[in-house]
């Protein structure tokens, strides 16, 4: 593929195992989403510029990037709205029939591909993709400084997301899960406070730590339907609840407490505009998220890392792949 006016080649260095890459993997689909021809997994990738097209002037070859996998169309209404992750035009790598980046080289735009602090390595720069949707999900949920959130689910974007919701200013963050070693890893992060709901009950503890109040935020991160069954009973009234995590099967939702408690619902779908300001966490330190990198193979043993993340260990976080070796 040539390198046109706007775009430049990458070198792909690491690239994550998503949920997403695994579930094409086993079930050849998601959603409307049908793998109907042979298909390149891999969105979450960093790698080093190799080629410079025309008009690029903000990256040079050799710099080592990051880059966002969907290319929305620039022109198109949502764009212009600056709403480009919910361009119904975008195409994204490694949702069919586009092909995603656990290969050598890509050609992408210059505009969605951003250039890593020095302190940042390839391994962290591959994580931003991930982070990104706990940016998008904190930014969504308007945090104040000192707000007290709930996030339920305690997998990798639960996880991510209440890293971010930490670093947009969050005081604490109560994360609730059954599977113990998940939310051990969660708990290393200071202002994280855990709850086991095959233990403890959840809605008691958010009301012990909030004085009978509720959190002022719920980011639902779990994507389980039964979650909806008592979510309305987190947060403080007028709160807010992000929905994150998507139930394949439809979820109960109690309009009546929702409204008499003026509940704010939020949506997050991907990101947008998150980037550039998860590199800015990143590379400042005040983030780091190298303690959730599980494991790295190297490309020839890509099979190995799909299989074991189709396992899906509780002490697995984030399995990533290794194109180059250095
Ligand atoms: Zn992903």
């Amino acid at each position: 593929m040539s390198v046109g006016p706007g775009m430049v080649r990458i070198a792909i260095h690491t690239v994550g195992v998503c949920g997403s890459d695994v579930h094409y993997y086993t079930h050849g689909k998601i959603g409307p989403f049908v793998v109907k021809a042979p298909m390149v997994l891999g969105h979450e990738a960093a790698g080093t510029i190799v080629e410079v097209g025309d008009g690029v002037s903000h990256l040079q070859v050799g710099d080592r990037v990051c880059m966002e996998p969907g290319i929305p169309d620039p022109n198109s209404r949502a764009s212009r709205l600056g709403l480009y992750n919910i361009d119904p035009a975008v195409e994204f790598w490694a949702t069919p029939p586009v092909h995603g980046v656990l290969t050598p080289e890509v050609v992408h735009p210059a505009n969605y591909t951003f250039k890593l602090p020095d302190n940042v390595s390839f391994a962290e720069g591959a994580m931003v993709e991930p982070f990104a949707v706990g940016m998008q999900a904190a930014y969504k949920a308007g945090i104040k400084p000192g707000d007290t959130a709930v996030v339920l689910g305690a997998g990798p974007i639960g996880t991510m997301v209440a890293i971010a919701a930490l670093a947009g200013g969050c005081a604490r963050v109560i994360i609730a899960d059954l599977a113990q070693p998940k939310l051990d890893i969660a708990a290393r992060y200071q202002g994280v406070i855990p709850v086991n709901i095959s233990k403890q009950n959840l809605v008691e503890e958010v009301r012990k730590l909030t004085d009978d109040w509720g959190a002022d935020l719920v980011f639902e991160c779990s994507g389980s339907p039964r979650a909806w069954e008592s979510i309305m009973a987190l947060p403080r009234p007028g709160g807010t609840i992000v929905v994150v995590g998507l139930p394949v099967e439809p979820a109960p939702f109690d309009i009546a407490t929702a409204s008499t408690r003026e509940l704010r619902i939020e949506t997050v779908f991907r990101y947008a505009h998150q980037y550039d300001r998860a590199l800015a966490l990143f590379g400042s330190g005040r983030v780091d998220l190298k303690p959730l990198i599980s494991a790295t193979f190297d490309f020839e043993d890509s099979i190995v890392a799909f299989d074991r993340a189709v396992e899906a260990r509780p002490t697995d976080v984030k399995l990533q792949i290794r194109m180059a070796k250095d």
